[in-house]
């Protein structure tokens, strides 16, 4: 069993942990600040808020963000995602049954079909559409006024979005990765909610372990969670905090089991690189995304993985975390 296997219960802890309002929102001092602006300012014009392009890696906020801003908004939130639209069609009849003021989050936004991309923009800036009806020669197409809406896109790298649809959102927010000291805030707010006993200790060590990313923060929550239970543990403190998280292969610097096998086949099979992504995905049995989104941020951030301009290299730190020595000829 790996940190990922998915328990019915963490869906709905997961949703009950959600903070509901951006006071409640831990972190991102600067988005939280010029978003509040942002809706304040919408709020005064009596007018919808301005698009909000939320980047940042996975488990940061950005569902939650586009949550809050449709409460802060009091307007309904539609949620769909990227993968999901292929078709411009698909697209335009979700713009097309939005009611007005409605905040549409926008998941994974860089993976939309060009078309669907192409509709987008101008739905964006003119809350207009053309749908096309017919096909070929005797396509025409039939002019849509849309109410007017706040769409939140969210991507992980918001390099990936073509400049003109990054251009057409008013605002932009990056989410970094969050402070070990925010990780136990989190971590205290949820263990509340969760009606657990845990101790500052435990907490900084559950937090030390979080690779700066609340989602993962309460999963290894829920983890020791589970432990303290079996376990017969009512306050949990460092060490059995510590002794759970060892238990699911996450370690003291928050590496999982994937982190592992990314530096572990960077550094066996082809020697600390540099070697193209794709090449280390299929090492490591995944797809070159999950490898560029889920595990890189985080290494790079530790200092274990490097990207250059002709592959990933890992650095001598990883080499170090992984117990092994590195070779001279890779420190060239
Ligand atoms: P993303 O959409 O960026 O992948 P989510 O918004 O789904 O991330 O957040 C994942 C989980 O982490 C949420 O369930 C929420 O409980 C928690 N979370 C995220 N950001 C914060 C924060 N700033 N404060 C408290 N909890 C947070």
């Amino acid at each position: 069993m790996t940190t990922a296997a998915p328990d019915p219960d963490d869906k709905a802890i997961e949703a009950a942990l959600r903070p509901k309002n951006l006071d409640d929102f831990v972190g991102q001092k600067r988005v939280r600040e010029q978003l509040s602006l942002v809706l304040e300012a919408s709020r005064l014009r009596g007018r919808s808020a301005d698009h909000v392009l939320l980047s940042g890696p996975p488990g940061l906020g950005k569902t939650t963000l586009s949550m809050i801003i449709a409460a802060e908004m009091n307007a309904p939130l539609r949620i769909s995602s990227g993968p999901a639209i292929q078709h411009a069609g698909d697209l335009a009849a979700i713009l097309s049954s939005l009611t007005e003021g409605e905040v549409l989050f926008l998941d994974e936004i860089h993976r939309m079909s060009r078309p669907a991309e192409e509709m987008l923009y101008m739905a964006m800036e003119d809350f207009r559409v053309d749908i096309v009806v017919g096909k070929g020669a005797g396509a025409t197409a039939i002019p849509l006024d849309l109410p007017p809406f706040t769409l939140v896109g969210a991507t992980t790298r918001a390099g990936l979005l073509p400049g003109p649809l990054r251009d057409r959102f008013g605002f932009t927010g990056h989410l970094e990765f969050y402070s070990t000291a925010e990780l136990e805030l989190v971590l205290r707010r949820s263990a509340m909610l969760m009606d657990m006993k845990v101790n500052s200790a435990g907490f900084a060590e559950v937090a030390g372990r979080s690779r700066g990313t609340p989602r993962i923060a309460n999963r290894l929550l829920r983890r020791v969670r589970d432990w303290a239970l079996v376990h017969g543990i009512d306050q949990i403190d460092a060490r059995s905090a510590g002794a759970a998280l060892d238990m699911y292969e996450v370690d003291e610097r928050g590496l999982d089991r994937l982190d592992r096998a990314v530096l572990h086949a960077l550094v066996t099979k082809f020697g600390g690189g540099p070697v193209g992504l794709s090449t280390l995905a299929i090492a490591v049995g995944e797809e070159p995304e999950t490898v560029e989104t889920v595990a890189e941020p985080y290494l790079v951030r530790e200092g274990l993985l490097g990207r250059t301009p002709r592959g990933r290299i890992a650095t001598r730190a990883a080499w170090e975390h992984l117990g092994l020595k590195m070779p001279d000829a890779a420190a060239q």
